[in-house]
């Protein structure tokens, strides 16, 4: 199937990594930001990597675009409604068409990829991935909620099946560097570094007033719309301190967070002995898709570097969680644990697309959260479907509070 690829490789591209012939890809979620941005990798490297698996949920345009370029050998298009328009645009290729949430799951039950990049946003990422997970596939996980909502499990499952899950976030891309060749160290705490967000020395008597287009301007990063919000309430760091917990099995005084404005020190692990190993570089996500990737190799490219002559202050402060309560709100999830995590996520989703769609303001989507995690039934040992349950009764429970 791979000699049937549009993109041919050239002369001044790199062997293969390993030598085991090119790396499968499935990227669902490839019409996003991260989704694009791996693109943007295999089209660099591809006698390394192929695109196997491209999934959309409504921008049938883009997948189609996408298709045509990378011949995949399966498209998933979410929204049923665009299923016949896609698979007319792809009538002439060889290219399997399919469509609906559960078509998700089944593709990634399918045999035609070597590792998942999960690049879905939010709750709807995690059905996949447990399916990519029994299937016995390495994960590249971009999708962060997958590990807030169900970590217990999912790193459970990826243990008995012996699937590597490889972080691509960049803070957890930064810690999981640091600690190859470190297996028998003790780590005596993570510090997580966080830019701040657009709002950073903010108080909420500016915050009350902020709208979308000024939440979504992001100081360091372009992201998805949903990750910018949780940028710039610090709830992404929440997130991220409860994937970190799960990524590499910490106690929540393991983890610490540190704001450090010019998103350079990606994140930092401190040993037993007190030595602290920092992963550096320019922030470009491309770099920690690329090592999710190619890991256990470093792949040669010609991304910008890090000048230390052109940026060279790089500073820290503590986090002000009297204003960004989001990230103390997490903190209290990581340290109850249960299904209080899976709740927080469903509320601050619902929050978030409110906060999108001008339906409440800024601080507001704090309050929704709070209130939800105070109503919903806590379960210390949740199961699977009791997960499942709590997402979706956390998300009516906040959409009847702002009536959407
Ligand atoms: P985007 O919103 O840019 O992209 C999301 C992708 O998921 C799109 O392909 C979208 O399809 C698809 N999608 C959206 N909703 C659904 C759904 N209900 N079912 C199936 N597919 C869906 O998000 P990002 O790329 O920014 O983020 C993806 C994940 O990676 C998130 O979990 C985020 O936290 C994480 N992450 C992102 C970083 C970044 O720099 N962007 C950095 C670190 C982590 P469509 O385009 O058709 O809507
Ligand atoms: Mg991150």
């Amino acid at each position: 199937m791979n000699e049937q690829k549009n993109i041919k490789p050239d002369s001044n591209t790199p062997p293969p990594a390993g030598g085991f012939g090119v790396k499968r890809i499935a990227i669902f979620g490839s019409t996003g930001s991260i989704g694009t941005q791996a693109l943007e990798v295999i089209a660099a490297n591809p006698t390394v990597f192929s695109a196997e698996v491209l999934t959309a949920h409504n921008n049938d345009e883009l997948l189609v675009q996408q298709a045509l370029k990378f011949n995949p050998n399966v498209v998933v298009i979410g929204d049923e409604k665009k299923y016949l328009k896609v698979k007319a645009a792809l009538a002439s290729t060889n290219i399997k068409v399919f469509t609906s949430e559960k078509a998700l799951e089944e593709v990634a039950g399918m045999d035609c990829y070597d590792v998942m990049l999960a690049a879905i946003v939010g709750f709807a990422g995690l059905k996949p991935t447990l399916k990519a997970i029994s299937n016995g596939k390495a994960i590249a996980l971009a999708n962060k909620e997958t590990l807030v909502v169900a970590g217990d499990m999912v790193m459970r499952k990826a243990v008995e099946n012996r699937v590597p899950i490889i972080p691509v976030d960049s803070e957890h891309s930064a810690i999981f560097q640091c600690l190859v060749g470190e297996t028998r160290n003790k780590i005596e705490k993570v510090i997580l570094t966080a830019s701040g967000g657009p709002f950073l020395g903010r108080k909420p008597n500016y915050l009350v007033n902020v709208k979308r287009e000024h939440a979504l301007q992001h100081p360091n990063w372009t992201m998805g719309a949903k990750i910018t919000i949780d940028s710039a309430t610090l709830m992404n760091k929440g997130l991220e301190m409860i994937e970190a917990k799960w990524l590499f099995n910490l106690k929540p005084g393991q983890i610490q967070v540190v704001i450090h404005p010019q998103s350079i020190i990606h994140s930092m692990v401190q040993f037993e002995d007190g030595s602290i190993k920092a992963q550096l570089g320019l922030p470009d996500m491309k770099l920690p898709i690329q090592y999710a990737f190619g890991f256990p190799k470093r792949i040669a490219n010609q991304f910008p570097r890090y000048d230390f002559k052109k940026i060279n202050t790089l500073s820290f402060e503590e986090p002000d969680v009297k204003t960004f309560r989001n990230l103390g709100l997490a903190m209290e999830a990581l340290n109850k644990g249960g299904n209080l995590p899976c709740i927080m996520n469903a509320a601050n989703e619902i929050a978030v697309y409110a906060f999108l769609h001008n339906r409440i303001n800024f601080l507001d989507m704090t309050d929704l959260i709070e209130k939800t995690m105070q109503n919903i039934p806590f379960i210390e040992k949740p199961t699977l479907e009791e997960y499942f349950e709590s997402d979706g009764e956390a998300r009516s429970f906040a959409a009847d509070i702002i009536s959407l």
